[in-house]
């Protein structure tokens, strides 16, 4: 990978990145501690050369083997919620991709845990997390939806592909009282949901209609 930090001064200027939180801010992102880490994090190193200079575009851009990185709005709304008032311990990510959601997190909580299920995107993305030296994500390849078990339970989950419904082992990994941030649903409709752990079971609240890649089952080589 050729990345590199300084790569295309004018399109990943500072004017830039402020233009895009700008534009977080009007969409409503209000936590300073995200919107500082979404101007920091260099989204550019998480796409394609052939699409960095669109990477401060507020939208989704394709990573290859037909999944996207998410659109920066989205990943600051989902981080913030995952947040709320507090400040987490290990958080678990399923759903690594482009690495970029997972750098956002980085900064803001102690671990994050992170599965992807396609091998050579981890790999990319692993390179990216030794570039920008973000020691505290700890990436596996394997099949999210059943969680990561062995590290549970989790401060906090978050899920960036789409399963139809809550699945109940990522449920049973959250500490009580800890929230999931995740997407749900089929092709056509999504909606994003937080669930908070509760002594009983779970409560859920529909935050907002999104567009996620479906979660699917297996790992790819
Ligand atoms: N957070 C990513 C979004 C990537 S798109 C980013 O910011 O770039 C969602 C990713 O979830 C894809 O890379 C897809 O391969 C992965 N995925 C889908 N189902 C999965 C599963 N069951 N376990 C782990 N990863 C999965």
């Amino acid at each position: 990978m050729k990345a590199d930090l300084k790569a295309g001064q004018g399109m990943t200027s500072e004017r830039t990145r402020d233009r895009l939180v700008r534009q977080l801010r009007d969409e409503g992102i209000r936590d300073e501690r995200v919107l500082q880490v979404m101007r920091q994090v260099p989204r550019h190193i998480f796409v394609d050369e052939a699409l960095a200079s669109r990477a401060y575009e507020n939208t989704a851009l394709p990573i290859g083997r037909s999944q996207t990185i998410s659109q920066p709005y989205i990943v600051a709304r989902m981080t913030e919620a995952l947040l709320g008032d507090e400040t987490l311990d290990t958080v678990l990510e399923v759903g690594t991709g482009s690495g970029y959601q997972t750098a956002v997190l980085a900064p803001l909580v102690r671990r994050v845990y992170t599965v992807e299920r396609i091998a050579p995107l981890l790999e990319q993305a692993k390179q990216r997390f030794r570039l920008l030296k973000l020691r505290n994500i700890h990436p596996r390849h394997s099949d999210g939806g059943m969680g990561l078990p062995e590290f549970s339970p989790y401060d906090g989950i978050i899920v960036t592909a789409a399963p139809e419904g809550i699945p109940r082992s990522l449920v049973e990994q959250l500490r009580p009282g800890a929230r999931m941030i995740l997407p749900i649903g089929g092709a056509r409709a999504q909606a994003l949901v937080k669930v908070t752990r509760t002594a009983k079971g779970y409560d859920t609240e529909m935050l907002e209609p999104v567009n996620f890649v479906p979660l699917l089952g297996g790992v790819e080589t």
